[in-house]
């Protein structure tokens, strides 16, 4: 089976090579992405919101951390703490100009913001954005010098027939997404999975599927892009009870969590369990 000029089933030497024992992502530490969308409402409430986070032992060599506030409460947040990584949800694709309501690459990066989500399904859906959206937004980002967490992800109606239909439909996003990304930048670039059936909805992908989908994941990164090492993270309804099973694979380099990032005590649990697998 051939998606898009790749192939969707993942029995090359070469890429097992590159994805088993010798990949430098079975040693990188697991990384934990906190996406507090559209919350909480108050500056106030989300510098408490960040402190609580900050009680969990986040400076810690096992894991590493990167909280994604909305933009209006980066600056604040970077100003607490010149230590935690920082993320923004969104960027826009030009440097400057007549762009009302948008934020470039660049002053997410003057304002200490190292990674920026980009991609996300729920911008795909309510803003309609295109994956030659998306791609422009990539190319800016990763030009400026931000670590991109690209989302793809495929709809119940795709998933409902099974893993090479996703395969296939993922693998398009990713031609789509990562076009032209030159070769020295993407070292910088994370993917995160999140199957659009499973982001807020509480129900979790199986973690064999996963593993599958991760893989594939790097073996088109690899063979498009010759990306080698890439992280590669699952997203959709991660919490306590759950993320122990994906973070435990050796295939699937960390999480990015939505719901569960905003409640502290929910969130310090996944931490611990980050802690400990690392
Ligand atoms: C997300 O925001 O990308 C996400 C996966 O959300 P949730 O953990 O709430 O499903």
């Amino acid at each position: 089976m051939r998606t898009n000029g790749i192939h969707a089933n993942l029995s090359s030497d070469f890429v097992l090579r590159k994805f088993a024992g010798e990949n430098e992502s079975n040693n990188m530490k697991k990384l934990l992405v906190a996406n507090w969308k559209l919350n909480p409402q108050t500056l106030n409430e989300a510098k408490k919101l960040f402190k609580e986070v900050s009680n969990f032992k986040i400076h810690d060599p096992r894991f590493e951390l990167v909280i994604c506030p909305p933009f209006v409460f980066l600056s604040d947040i970077r100003n607490l703490t010149s230590e935690i990584r920082l993320g923004a949800q969104d960027v826009f694709w030009e440097h400057k100009g007549a762009y009302t309501g948008e934020v470039s690459a660049e002053m997410l990066e003057n304002l200490g913001v190292e990674y920026v989500i980009i991609g996300h399904s729920e911008r795909r859906k309510w803003l309609k954005e295109t994956d030659e959206m998306i791609n422009k937004k990539v190319l800016a980002a990763l030009g400026a010098g931000l670590k991109v967490i690209l989302c793809v992800g495929e709809p119940l109606t795709i998933r409902k027939r099974g893993l090479t239909a996703a395969k296939k439909y993922v693998g398009a996003q990713l031609k789509k997404d990562l076009k032209k990304i030159p070769k020295s930048q993407t070292p910088r670039l994370v993917v995160a999975y999140e199957p659009i059936w499973a982001i807020g909805t509480g129900k979790h992908d199986n973690p064999s599927g996963t593993v599958e989908m991760t893989k594939f994941i790097k073996h088109v990164s690899c063979i498009m892009y010759h990306v080698s090492g890439m992280r590669v993270l699952y997203g959709g309804s991660v919490n306590s009870g759950n993320a122990e099973m994906f973070l435990e694979k050796k295939e699937i380099d960390g999480a990015l969590i939505g719901g569960a990032s905003v409640k502290p005590k929910e969130f310090g649990k996944i931490i611990k369990i980050a802690q400990r697998l690392s």
